[in-house]
């Protein structure tokens, strides 16, 4: 018998499984509001003109391919750092922050989870919003973590609830790990606003709790500067301890190459230095060295005035797009008698709580060809011109 007989079958991921089942929909009005990716006007991932510049300036000059740092491409941590901080920040000129490349996002994650659950033993606890991005606790969990939940969406206001949040963190014992999304939250689309930010950011430092900001959709809401409000605000308020984790796989639409970064904020330049130590050695137990190309396409187009310029200007119009898509929603259903879809234009980036319910969300399937999580999560770049009164007046007509 085989030593793997006794091994089960994972559970599949739903989301997914949902992709599958509309790709095998023969209908042809179907529309995929499951997905988890910006798509353009034509349901394309953009290739953006920024990245495909730099792209030819690399084929022009192929350079021999050896190995990145543990830490990843110097230029791109460096730029990275500015992007998230600030180019003038102090915690940058103290020298305080240790930033290394990591696999995406979720590469930043994991390294970081790992070396938390290392610096702070058997007892790690992480408290995340409830709810949040799935693999945020699969991540913790694997990591060794003890998982808690803060309250943070509230299905009444389909905004935050925020004297919940304030009341979980509070009870949350010194030393916690407390997952903060940055901006464009991931499913709901709810945000705090600055006064909200400001109060959580004082309760975290007066508390002694331990911020780790995941920041994946830098510039998906109101511009890259101000969707980097929360770390600026830990910055300001003179948070010694905290980890900031980004992702560019959606704001440079490099999904596939696994480009993100992990910053440690430590109290001075020393304690930053043995952090760096640290996440180096993590990443060289987990996969060694990140990968190159996707690194140099981001610093090729940070590194550049002009390349920076016109990147802000195409995330601008991406931006734009989904702007459009909430604001043309909401008025085409209020037209159709669905005037309580007001929500949309307040919620931010590409996700949204619909408030569908899960029978609502399976008529949609069913009656329309029209796919969304069970959890009434829709992704709003998944709309345009075409589908979008098709979308809109299938949602009114469930929500009767
Ligand atoms: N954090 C959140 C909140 C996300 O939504 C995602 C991507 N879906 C990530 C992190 C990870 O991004 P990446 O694809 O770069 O690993």
């Amino acid at each position: 018998m085989s030593l793997f007989a006794h091994v089960e079958m994972a559970p599949g991921d739903p989301i997914l499984g949902l992709t599958e089942q509309y790709l095998a929909d023969p209908r042809p009005n179907k529309v995929n509001l499951g997905v988890g990716i910006y798509v353009d006007e034509a349901g394309r991932v953009p290739l953006l003109e920024c990245v495909r510049e730099v792209e030819q300036a690399l084929a022009r000059d192929p350079r021999p391919r050896g190995y990145l740092p543990i830490d990843g491409l110097p230029a791109y941590d460096r730029a990275t750092q500015k992007l998230l901080f600030g180019a003038d920040s102090p915690l940058l000129a103290a020298g305080r922050v240790a930033t290394a490349q990591t696999i995406g996002g979720s590469g930043a994650l994991r390294v970081g989870a790992d070396l938390l659950r290392q610096i702070l033993g058997p007892g790690a606890k992480v408290a995340i919003s409830s709810p949040s991005w799935g693999n945020h606790h699969v991540v913790f969990r694997t990591a060794g973590f003890e998982l808690l939940e803060y309250r943070y969406y509230d299905p009444a206001s389909k905004g935050v609830d925020h004297a919940g949040l304030l009341e979980d963190l509070g009870r949350l014992q010194p030393g916690t790990v407390v997952l903060l999304h940055a901006c464009c939250h991931n499913p709901t689309g709810v945000d705090l606003d600055a006064t909200q930010w400001h109060q959580v950011v004082a309760l975290l430092k007066e508390r002694h709790l331990l911020p780790f900001v995941d920041i994946a959709y830098q510039g998906f809401d109101r511009g890259t500067e101000r969707d980097a409000l929360a770390i600026r605000l830990l910055g300001e308020a003179g948070v010694d301890a905290f980890v900031v984790a980004n992702s560019y796989s959606k704001s440079f639409s490099l999904y596939g190459e696994r480009v993100g970064a992990l910053s440690f904020v430590g109290a001075d330049r020393e304690e930053a230095a043995r952090l760096r130590s640290r996440i180096k050695a993590t990443i060289r137990a987990n996969y060694s060295s990140p990968a190159a190309h996707g690194a140099l396409l981001v610093a090729g187009v940070l590194e550049s005035d002009e390349l920076r310029a016109r990147w802000e200007g195409e995330l601008g119009q991406m931006r734009g797009r989904i702007h459009a898509m909430r604001a043309a929603l909401v008025d085409k259903l209020a037209a159709r008698g669905a005037p309580q879809y007001g929500f949309f234009t307040r919620q931010a980036g590409m996700f949204s709580y619909s408030g569908l319910s899960r029978a609502q969300v399976e008529r949609l399937r069913e009656e329309y060809a029209i796919y969304a999580l069970s959890t009434g999560r829709i992704c709003v770049a998944a709309l345009n011109e075409a589908n979008i009164d098709y979308v809109a007046g299938a949602v009114a007509a469930v929500s009767k």
